[in-house]
């Protein structure tokens, strides 16, 4: 069946926030796409302006390591998101226990999700929602971000009721303070989450609860327990490391936490490595890393050097 006289539906692929996705085959390029069909929902007439503008810039936004956004447009009530295929994501590298990450490949890895980063940061788009399943990966290895700026077009999906929640290890602690005027910060934090992430093979700042029936009972609590989790790894933030934090709309005062060495929580990264992680764990998001800096940083240009995008490894 033809979508909109150009795109040949295959096989759903998944369900995501917004959405089904669909694999389809563009027919005027022969390209395979992927078809992110979004619900209106509520706003039957159609998507406001304001959206229509934001999906104009997105589809400006081209980057070797931005996931290209190839048409949009409506169909039957629905906002049908057209972008090219990609093999697999970040989480199923990480996830699978057959693959041995070495430490050129995290950095080509963190290198490639940067750069992403760096260019949409510079043209003033935050991502918002960075995870290792929101960085796909193409067949010749290459790493694209994912869904950048949908957080903030269609807003944030209710994450109570969708596996949605784990996305909340990945938060910035001022987003978890309620800040409401944020920046790119917000996205390094992220990036942060996700290098300690692909060093440890697992989600660093998880926080360990029944997620099925916790988060339903204690909802308002569970930003303090990652804040909880975030305090216990790294100590609570001094007043002089972070002057702001008592003007951010959830502040309250906490008691004193120790935090632990990082070379205690990654015994085996290098000195740049932990170097270049604690400036993007930094708390002040004023004075924390950009991705652009983090580009610059000496772990990118010491050894060893990043692998060749096709020749890391991935998942059958
Ligand atoms: P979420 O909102 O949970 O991040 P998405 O809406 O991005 O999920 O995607 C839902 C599913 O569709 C995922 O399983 C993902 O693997 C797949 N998918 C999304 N975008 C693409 C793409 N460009 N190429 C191939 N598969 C994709």
């Amino acid at each position: 069946k033809k979508v909109a006289d150009r795109y040949l539906k295959r096989e759903v692929l998944g369900e995501g926030t917004y959405g089904v996705v669909y694999k389809a085959i563009d027919t005027k390029t022969g390209q395979t796409v992927a078809i992110k069909k979004i619900r209106l929902g509520k706003q039957k007439e159609g998507v406001n302006f304001t959206a229509l503008r934001e999906i104009k810039l997105l589809k400006e936004l081209k980057d070797p390591n931005i996931i290209e956004l190839i048409d949009a447009f409506p169909h039957k009530g629905n906002l049908h998101l057209v972008f090219e295929f990609m093999e697999t994501d970040l989480e199923a590298v990480i996830r699978d226990r057959n693959i041995v990450l070495s430490l050129s490949d995290i950095k080509s890895y963190l290198q490639m999700t940067l750069k992403g980063l760096a260019f949409c940061h510079k043209k003033w788009v935050l991502h918002r929602d960075m995870k290792p399943n929101n960085l796909l990966i193409g067949s010749r290895g290459q790493l694209k971000l994912a869904d950048f700026g949908l957080a903030r077009i269609f807003g944030s999906p209710d994450r109570r009721f969708t596996h949605q929640v784990f996305a909340r290890w990945y938060r910035a602690p001022e987003l978890l303070f309620g800040a409401k005027a944020y920046g790119p910060a917000v996205d390094v934090w992220a990036a942060a989450c996700i290098f300690a992430e692909l060093l440890l093979r697992r989600p660093f700042l998880q926080v360990n609860l029944d997620y099925r029936g916790y988060y339903f009972l204690r909802q308002g609590n569970s930003d303090i327990d990652q804040l909880g989790k975030i305090f216990a790894a790294f100590g609570t933030p001094k007043p002089s490391q972070w002057p702001d934090i008592k003007y951010l709309p959830d502040y309250v005062e906490y008691q004193y936490v120790p935090g632990q060495p990082l070379r205690q929580l990654f015994p085996m990264a290098s000195d740049d490595a932990l170097d270049l992680l604690s400036k993007m764990f930094t708390y002040d998001p004023k004075a924390r890393i950009s991705a652009l800096q983090a580009l610059e940083h000496r772990y990118f240009s010491s050894g060893p050097p990043p692998t060749e995008p096709a020749l890391l490894p991935r998942p059958p």
